[in-house]
């Protein structure tokens, strides 16, 4: 889950790390009126789940309360269009009013899971402000990363080398020492995936804080994490991804194609859609049902998929292995029943009782389309989208 600046600073506080005073705006006079308590000089940062708003103009210096006002009323409702949105944007319904910062340097931290030593890591560069991703490819040896052992946690001596390859010195190192441990501390606590602050800025009177944060949980942890919950803004996020989510769906993610995918397993899932590319078509979705003995489940994820107006074909591909082909087969009875599939169905069902399942299946006469094996399953899904 992601969460938006506004909230993500307010997180940094509760763990002792400094950010520029400011509040959230939901009008231009909320906006002027936030400009005035902080003293007139201020910037209006737009609040959307994507980075990139900078360059997309949806971060604005004003002078004065007035101006934050015009600026604000130009941002909020602006469809915000950024590298990360994609082509249709993002609507603005909140911004951020912050004193503004005399920025000295611009730097970049981060701490995120690195997945091949499965160890988190802190990672750093003195070229903040900017695009991360075209310095880590264009300039590799300008990123700092230093793996935290889990086990001992963050140690002062990772953050100083940290600190010294900024070119922090005196006071300066002593705060990104301290800051460093506190977002640790941060990211281990709240079950997070991506603690990042860019820019992490020194201001011209010697001060070291982040004007910008972001901050990304990992959902597995949600259920201990209840008060995480209430950050969530359901604008920011997919509709059928919200529902399926809300239906106990394991994993749904909607894609660009157009062939729906039903699959138990993540593994399967993947093996799944590359099946689909190898076979020359695109998938509409990566959709994991999970290991569960439950047909209610198997409706619901047709609902989600056929809801998806780029879908021209379902796919199914499950290996029952502790989930049994038989309840599966009985949730596309079922979703045949209940609502109408406009779109061909693809099967390949394997594993523990499937005849039970083939025999269900033709039983209630449904029309799906079978396959003995994924390649041909991918094969026909392909045709039948044309
Ligand atoms: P992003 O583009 O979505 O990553 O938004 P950021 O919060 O990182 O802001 C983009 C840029 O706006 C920063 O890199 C700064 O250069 C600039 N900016 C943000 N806040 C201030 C401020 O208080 N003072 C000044 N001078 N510039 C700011
Ligand atoms: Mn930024």
């Amino acid at each position: 889950m992601k969460i938006h600046e506004f909230q993500a600073k307010q997180l940094f506080q509760q763990f002792n790390v400094p950010v520029p005073r400011g509040q959230v705006a939901a009008t231009a006079e909320e906006a002027k009126k936030i400009a005035q308590d902080l003293g007139g000089k201020v910037v209006v940062k737009a609040q959307i789940h994507a980075g990139g708003r900078g360059k997309g103009g949806g971060v604005k210096l004003a002078n004065s309360p007035d101006e934050a006002a015009k600026v604000a009323s130009q941002i909020i409702g602006m469809q915000l269009i950024t590298h990360q949105t994609g082509p249709q944007g993002q609507k603005v319904q909140r911004v951020l009013i912050e004193e503004q910062m005399p920025i000295e340097r611009e730097l970049y931290f981060a701490i995120l899971l690195d997945n091949a030593i499965g160890m988190p890591i802190l990672m750093a560069s003195a070229e903040g402000g900017m695009d991360i991703e075209a310095v880590a490819a264009n300039t590799p040896e300008k990123i700092i990363r230093i793996p935290v052992d889990p086990a001992t946690g963050y140690q002062p001596y990772q953050g100083r080398q940290i600190a010294f390859g900024l070119g922090l010195r005196g006071d300066l190192l002593r705060s990104a020492v301290q800051l460093f441990g506190a977002l640790y501390d941060l990211y281990v606590s709240k079950d997070c995936s991506l603690v990042e602050v860019n820019p992490l800025v020194v201001t011209t009177d010697g001060r070291l804080l982040p004007l910008d944060a972001k901050v990304t949980f990992d959902d597995n942890a949600d259920f201990r994490h209840k008060d995480l919950v209430e950050l969530r803004d359901k604008d920011e996020e997919d509709p059928l991804e919200v529902q399926a989510h809300e239906m106990g769906i394991l994993n749904y993610i909607k894609l660009d194609g157009n062939i729906g995918c039903v699959v138990n397993g993540a593994g399967l899932a993947m093996a799944t859609m590359d099946s689909i590319k190898l076979a020359g078509g695109e998938p509409a979705n990566f959709l994991d049902i999970g290991t569960v003995n439950d047909s209610e489940r198997v409706v619901n994820a047709l609902k989600i998929i056929t809801a998806d107006p780029a879908v021209k074909v379902v796919l199914f591909n499950i290996f029952g292995g502790m989930a049994r082909v038989d309840v599966i087969a009985q949730g596309i009875i079922d979703a045949q029943k209940q609502f109408n599939i406009d779109v061909p169905v693809v099967a390949r069902l394997a594993g523990t009782n499937v005849d039970e399942g083939e025999a269900l299946l033709a039983a209630a006469k449904v029309n799906v389309i079978r396959a003995k094996d994924l390649g041909e399953a991918a094969k026909l899904a392909v045709q039948a989208a044309k």
